[in-house]
């Protein structure tokens, strides 16, 4: 189905890197992130701009096995391709890029990226826990003062409520558009999911995301259901996804699924709500990104309750666990995960573990129909 809303979308996030130099040239510093632990909040209360610089094309990465090893996580290679090569957009406008010590292939990564860019890292704790918060908080207002004296300006308590404010808004307008997806069958695909949350996370200006979600939510909100679909429902898990690096959920969906929620830090770990609003505006930042449930987080409670809501909320039929090649963190949960699948949400798993090339295409799609079939 063709969406008005969804195509305006398209047209002006096609624009977003014109937008983004049109906001550099008008003084805005820039601000490239490589991980949702890096509070964005920050950045908006500097009124500098975020991007995201985690790479999704495999284009980039035969330039970085130049330098890194070829055993190393896509992702990685992608990115730090991107540097070597000098062809992201993003990553050329950055002012600063901020580093957060997540998996130690993005630690070493970041060391080689300050001989390109003024690099500021973010020492991310590897537990949850009260001591953890504590430091984490110190480290957030170290990244404050910085970002102070790369953008010019004092970080009031007052401008990181209103930037709090402003994220909530965009949470809660990306929220209603891939909860759109718990109707059966799913107005939108996987791949319109993805894309949806890709390509607004670049869009330069807050409010233009917020209005044009809040447009796609609400045209395709009203819209009638269509017939009913046999389509297993899928919920994905696992690393980050982007355009150029969707390939898993399309060919779920080329091989008859929906896949109705992607569970991971490009769509639906971005819409979780602050837990609490008490205490400073730091205090709420340290405690709601800490408690980001991903597998460089050691243990990881918050990943298995999140997936009991996910599944259940999006009536799904089965979860498929998306590891990038040499990402150890998330290979080394997938046993977890699939135990707790398995035993308490009485699921099928799958899991993958692939890279960015397209060269194992035909055997995943193998491997996906017949795991479809056994659903049906
Ligand atoms: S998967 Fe984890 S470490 Fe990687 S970008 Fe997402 S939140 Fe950060
Ligand atoms: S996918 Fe895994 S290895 Fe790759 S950057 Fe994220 S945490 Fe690190």
């Amino acid at each position: 189905m063709t969406w008005t809303s969804f195509q305006n979308f398209r047209t002006i996030t096609d624009k977003n890197v014109l937008r983004l130099q049109e906001e550099k040239k008008a003084g805005r510093k820039v601000i490239g992130q490589y991980c949702i632990y890096s509070p964005t909040e920050l950045v908006l209360a500097a009124d500098a701009i975020p991007v995201s610089l985690c790479g999704t094309k495999n284009e980039s990465i035969p330039t970085a096995e130049s330098v890194l090893p070829r055993t190393l996580c896509p992702l990685i290679k992608s990115s730090f391709g991107f540097a070597l090569e000098d062809s992201c957009p993003y990553l050329a406008a950055s002012d600063l890029v901020v580093a957060d010590t997540t998996c130690d292939g993005k630690k070493k990564m970041f060391e080689l990226l300050g001989n390109f860019k003024p690099v500021y890292v973010l020492e991310l704790p590897q537990r949850q826990n009260t001591d953890a918060l504590a430091y984490w908080r110190r480290q957030l207002e170290l990244y404050k003062d910085t970002l102070e004296s790369v953008c010019r300006v004092t970080i009031t308590e007052d401008a990181l409520w209103q930037a709090i404010h402003l994220v909530e808004r965009f949470r809660k307008a990306l929220k209603s558009v891939l909860d759109l997806a718990k109707r059966r069958p799913s107005p939108l695909s996987g791949m319109e999911l993805l894309e949806i949350c890709f390509r607004a996370s670049f869009m330069p200006v807050y409010d233009d995301r917020i209005q044009e979600l809040e447009a796609i939510a609400k045209e395709i909100g009203q819209s009638a259901s269509e017939e009913k679909s046999k389509a297993p429902r899928i919920l994905l898990t696992g690393v980050p996804t982007g355009l150029g690096s969707h390939k898993v959920i399309k060919l779920f969906e080329e091989c008859g699924a929906s896949v109705v929620c992607i569970d991971n830090c490009t769509c639906y770990k971005k819409v979780r709500a602050y837990q609490s609003m008490s205490g400073s505006a730091l205090d709420v930042l340290a405690k709601h990104s800490l408690d980001i449930p991903c597998a460089v987080m050691s243990p990881n409670p918050g990943r298995y309750e999140t997936l009991q809501k996910l599944a259940g909320e999006f009536s799904v039929d089965a979860v498929c666990d998306l590891t990038w090649q040499g990402c150890q963190t998330y290979e080394v949960e997938s046993s977890s995960l699939r135990k707790f699948v398995h035993e308490s949400l009485k699921l099928p798993f799958l899991q993958i573990v692939t890279e960015y090339a397209e060269s194992d295409c035909e055997q995943l799609r193998i491997r996906i129909q017949a795991f479809l079939e056994m659903l049906a």
